[in-house]
């Protein structure tokens, strides 16, 4: 069984930057990744300092992989199903094999909830149609925008959007409940709301054209937020070693080091962070990796 340093579960933004700090030290560094992650999602990042004209999650995840391959950094396309601790060492077990270790990063990441009906739009993630606000609200200013979502997340969402744009549709495809209040609010902002479900979306290619309920009436727009709640942070890992977790399963971490309280075990990213952006993740993850770097200095 060959030894790391350092695995790093997880091969998305967070999981990449610290791949490239600890590599650019020279430790044995190997990075387990499903390839599944948020960042295979959006087609353009628009906010990142040195891509005025944005980048795509993957053009950032292959460059990240090659500068990282350069420090000496492996990679293996597996799912970690396991990290358990032994005699003051991290046996990380895949779906194939075995890998031992000094410490562990853990930067697997959130997934998104995105019922069935809605994966049409996959290619129009980051271009016409989003999830976050803070990403890509500017991308809506002034347009006019459907929510396509349900009950409080998308009605949250909405009333996010009003900071942007006054001409907002939120369709709340599974007719959950929407607090009185909230739909107040709504009302008080002239959001449009419709309560019925989404029979099919109107796309192609990155063009959003709208979409068809099962009413048959066609809401037509250009741009969309998608909000279905029930997001699932990637933390069972975590749980597993006995990591604290933040009571939505945010892994817990010191703001300074970024360990967890866990001694050897580490967290980056929208695993971590409330914020769930990439150059919150980036630096997230170069900051576990000079304190893994100060951790295995003191070990050896
Ligand atoms: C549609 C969309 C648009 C977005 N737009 C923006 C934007 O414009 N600007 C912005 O700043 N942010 C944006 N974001 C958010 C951004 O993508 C995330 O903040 C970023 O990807 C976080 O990086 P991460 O490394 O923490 O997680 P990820 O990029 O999700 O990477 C996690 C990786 O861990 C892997 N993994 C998980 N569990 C395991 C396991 N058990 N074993 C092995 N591998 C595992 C996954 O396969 C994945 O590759 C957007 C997100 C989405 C979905």
């Amino acid at each position: 069984m060959k030894k790391y340093d350092c695995v790093i579960v997880g091969g998305g933004i967070a999981g990449l930057q610290a791949a490239i700090q600890l590599g650019r030290y020279s430790h044995r560094i190997i990075v387990v990744d499903s390839d599944k992650g948020r960042s295979n999602l959006s087609h353009c990042y628009h906010n990142i300092l040195g891509w005025p004209e944005g980048v795509s999650g993957q053009k950032l995840r292959s460059i990240g992989k090659k500068q990282a391959i350069d420090f000496g950094v492996m990679f293996m396309e597996d799912l970690v199903v396991d990290v358990a601790q032994k005699d003051g060492k991290f046996m990380v077990k895949t779906t194939n094999k075995t890998i031992e270790a000094d410490s562990v990063l853990l930067a697997t990441g959130v997934v998104d909830r995105i019922p069935p009906k809605f994966l049409p739009l996959f290619p129009c993630l980051g271009l016409s149609v989003f999830i976050c606000p803070d990403c890509d609200g500017h991308e809506v200013k002034n347009k006019r925008t459907l929510v396509l979502g349900t009950g409080n997340p998308g009605a949250h969402l909405a009333m996010a959007l009003t900071y942007w744009t006054n001409e907002l549709i939120f369709i709340n495809h599974e007719q959950r409940d929407v607090d009185e209040e909230l739909m107040e609010k709504l009302n008080e902002n002239n959001v449009t709301y419709i309560c019925e479900s989404v029979e099919k979306v109107l796309c192609d290619g990155r063009h959003l054209h709208g979409v068809i309920l099962k009413n048959g009436t066609k809401v037509t727009g250009n741009y969309a937020f998608l909000a279905f709640g029930g997001n699932k942070v990637k933390s069972e890992l975590a749980r597993g070693l006995g990591v604290e977790l933040f009571h939505n399963k945010h892994i817990l971490s010191n703001p300074r080091t970024k360990m967890t309280n866990v001694e050897g075990v580490w967290a980056a990213g929208d695993v971590a962070v409330h914020s769930e952006q990439v150059a919150i993740a980036m630096g997230d993850g170069h900051q576990a990796a000079i304190w893994i770097h100060k951790y295995l200095l003191e070990k050896k």
